[in-house]
Order: structure tokens, then sequence, then C-alpha cells
């Protein structure tokens, strides 16, 4: 692999960081300037107000928001993420990840992503109800089955996808499941997504051990974050014979040489309001040492950002596998690339969980419903697919997995682009 990076530094914004690495892999598939002029700019950037009556009586105002970035390859599709630091910038690069995201994992999607400002572990679940509920009211005319369907992100669950549908069915008069994915199964939600992401981690972790000659059965691994994303990540890796060797969340962190036992870390959480703290499995360690802990295999699957820099001289992973949606900061690319790690990049390591919402959507347009072992098998092998192509790239243009990702994704929004034609 190549040193080709971004040219970009950690105090310049999350679009900007998309942008550039965008940059980056035009140049070296030569791309049209003017398909790179049109992805620069979202299509559609709505932000809202929405009032909302708290538990204690006074009215609190939200900050929402909903991206639409490309509409090339079909529809737009990507997930409402509830947290604090929700900004305008981050929902715009998340938006275009999923443009990209979608065309690697060969979905007939185009990207685009919502967020509301809000901090969903200090609201009760009435006021959460409430926010949903305004949220989708706010985005009647921006949802729509075959417009821009959204999904649950980090800090939403099947739980608010259901007050989402509710309301956007009562406010059009549809009844139109298809309209919002990653819903819980009784109200037309797919089995299998629930874990999908996780799914997809561990299918990319396995397609690239086996390129790098490595035994799974042999091989330890670290994961941070244990919430959707990383706690299924976890459990499916160690499925694998891979030994889980370090696991953390917000409230603690853990290491255990001998490994960590899964199942029982997935119980504690389950009966301690879904985080490990007080978890008796291992060592407690610092939360950011779990990136540079001694492992072969780093699933970052909490936050962006968290690899800087410095973090990535001392990583110890030979192999990176991005859960989370960019938890590499731009200049740490340079790094790990020099240190010859090898990082199976975001839009396509955590491309599992818009693979079963794109399943979702199917089964719900055609109101007939697959089984999990069905659902498995074909995420499984359009993952598979999705990984070669990269893999492919990165060889042919001698370049990065992650450039070789925005290639893949890039040559087909080209070729849709061009094939549409413009104004
Ligand atoms: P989640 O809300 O279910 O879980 C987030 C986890 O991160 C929790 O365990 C939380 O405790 C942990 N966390 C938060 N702050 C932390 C910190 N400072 N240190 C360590 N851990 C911390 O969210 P999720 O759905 O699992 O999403 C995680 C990431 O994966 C996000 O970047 C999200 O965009 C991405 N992603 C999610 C999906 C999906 O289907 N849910 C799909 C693609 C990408």
């Amino acid at each position: 692999m190549s040193t080709q990076t971004a040219n970009v530094t950690a105090h310049e914004s999350m679009f900007e960081a998309v942008l550039a690495r965008l940059d980056v892999a035009a140049k070296l598939m030569n791309m049209s300037d003017d398909v790179a002029t049109i992805l620069r700019s979202p299509i559609k950037q709505v932000k809202v107000s929405l009032p909302v009556m708290m538990d204690n009586g006074k009215i609190q105002v939200f900050e929402g928001y909903r991206v639409v970035h490309s509409t090339v390859l079909g529809p737009s599709k990507g997930g409402i993420r509830y947290a604090m630091d929700v900004n305008q910038d981050e929902v715009m690069a998340l938006a275009a990840w999923m443009s990209f995201k979608c065309a690697v994992a060969n979905l007939p999607y185009g990207g685009a992503k919502g967020g509301i400002k809000c901090d969903p572990r200090a609201m009760s679940v009435g006021e959460l109800e409430r926010l949903s509920r305004a949220y989708a009211m706010s985005m009647k005319d921006v949802f729509g089955v075959n417009k821009d369907i959204p999904a649950p992100d980090m800090g939403t669950s099947g739980r608010e996808m259901a007050w989402i549908l509710d309301e956007f069915n009562k406010v059009t008069g549809e009844d139109s499941p298809g309209v919002i994915t990653g819903k819980p199964i009784v109200i037309g939600g797919s089995l299998g997504r629930d874990a999908a992401t996780g799914r997809g981690v561990m299918v990319n972790t396995l397609a690239a051990l086996k390129k790098m000659g490595l035994n799974p059965k042999e091989v330890t691994a670290a994961v941070q974050g244990f919430g959707n994303v990383g706690s299924h990540a976890a459990r499916l890796l160690s499925e694998q014979g891979i030994k889980i060797v370090a696991i953390g969340d917000h409230t603690a962190t853990f290491y255990n040489e001998k490994g960590i036992d899964v199942a029982a870390a997935l119980d504690y959480a389950a009966k301690n309001g879904r985080v490990l703290k007080g978890f008796t499995g291992g060592t407690v360690i610092g939360s950011n040492d779990i990136l540079t802990c001694k492992c072969d295999v780093l699933v970052p699957a909490a936050l962006q950002n968290v690899i800087s820099e410095e973090i990535a001289h001392n990583i110890q992973a030979k192999l990176i596998v991005e859960g989370a949606n960019g938890p590499t900061m731009p200049e740490a690319d340079a790094v790990l690339n020099d240190k010859k790690i090898i990082v199976v990049p975001d839009i396509l390591a955590n491309s599992g969980g818009v693979t079963v919402s794109y399943f979702e959507w199917v089964q719900n347009k055609a109101g007939y419903y697959w089984s999990e072992n069905e659902v498995n098998t074909k995420h499984d092998e359009k993952m598979e697919i999705a990984f070669s192509s990269v893999w492919d790239n990165a060889s042919n243009f001698k370049t990065s997995m992650r450039i070789a990702a925005y290639i893949t994704a890039l040559q087909k929004i080209e070729q849709g682009v061009q094939l549409k034609g413009n104004y």
C-alpha cells in the first residue's frame, strides 16, 4: 500500500475531511471535475427547531437536522443520531459517507443523515418519544419510501424508529413501513437487522485476516464501544474463535489477556442499564488504552475522531476494522499506512447495517419476509463482494483500503451522474 493520504488537519471540519479524502481518490482515478464539483455540495440541507414539553412542565427547543447528500444512485438512505455534539457539519459529513457507503455495498441508494442535538441518556422515555415525533412531523416532506429513508444510528434504536414511523404515517395518512428501517420485527423490521452492522464488521475482519494469512483462532481483538455495533461485533468475532482481549464503553474499559467472556459481558450489560461499569471479567484500563493495547485486531465501534496521529503511533494492532463512522482522523492515515497497518475503512466495514436495512426495505415493499438465515446469507455474500472490490482497487491503484473504498464508490457515482445527465 502506498502513502497517498488526505492532506488535512484535525482542526478542519469533518465535512472538509471527507472532501479531502474524496479529492485524493478523485485524482488517483482521474474522475471528472464536474462530478467532483457536484459531490462537494449536499443536494438538500434542512435544519429545524423542535419545541418539546419536558417532564418538568417547561418547553425545551431542540435543534434537528437532515442532510441529503446525493440521490444519483437511488433514494437517499441514512441514520438518525441523538447526541450532544450533533451539528450541521457533522451531519453533512455523515450524509456524504452514506452516499459512498451505499455505493461500495452495491445498494440502489444515495446518502443522507439526520440528527438531533440532545442527550438521550438524560431524557425520560416520554421526552424522547415527544422529541422523536416532533422530528418526524418536521421531516414529513423530506422522508418518503422512495425518497429518503432513515434508520437508527448512535443514540437511537428500533424504539425511536417505531415512534417516527407512527408519526410519519399519521401525518401523511399513508401506511408505509418501508419509509424507515431498523424497526422492531413486529412492525415490519427485518430479522438480522439488529446485529447486521456487527456482522458486517465480522465478515470484513475474516476477509482481511484471510488476505493477511492469519488464522482467526490465533488472533486477538479489542473492541471499543459496547452498543449496537460493538456488542454484536465482539460477540460475533468471539464466535469465530477470535479472542476478545479488551472491551469498553463510556463507563468503563477492560483488558484480559486470557480473553474476555463476551457472553458474560453481554449478560452483565443487559442487567445493568446497558453499561459495562462494574463488570469483573477483566482489569480496568484507561478509556484510550483500548486503542493502543496489545492485540492483533482493533475495532473502534463507538465515537468518531478517536484515532489521532499520536494514538496511531502507539497502535499495536495489525488490522483496524472501523465499526464506527469516522474513528480515524485524516492525519492518522499516513501514520497507519507507514506502519503497514491495514485499515478496513468505515464506509466498507460498517456497511452491513445499511445492507440489511436495504433488505428490510425490499421486504416491506414486497410484503414478504425472509428467514434470519436468508438475510444473513445474502448479507455475507454482499459484504464479501464489497470487500473484494475494495481490496482489488487498493491493489490496482496502489493505495490504502480507505482511498480504494472511495474510488470503488466514486466509479459508480460518476457513471450514474454521466448516464443521468444534467441541466
Ligand atoms: P450506540 O449508541 O448503540 O453505542 C455507542 C457505544 O459507544 C456505547 O457502548 C457507548 O457507551 C460507547 N461510547 C460512547 N462514548 C464512549 C467513549 N468516550 N469511550 C468508549 N465508548 C464510548 O451506537 P451504535 O449504533 O453502536 O454506533 C456506534 C458507531 O457506529 C457510530 O459511529 C455510528 O455512526 C456507527 N454505525 C452504526 C450503525 C448501526 O447500525 N447502529 C451502522 C453504521 C455505523
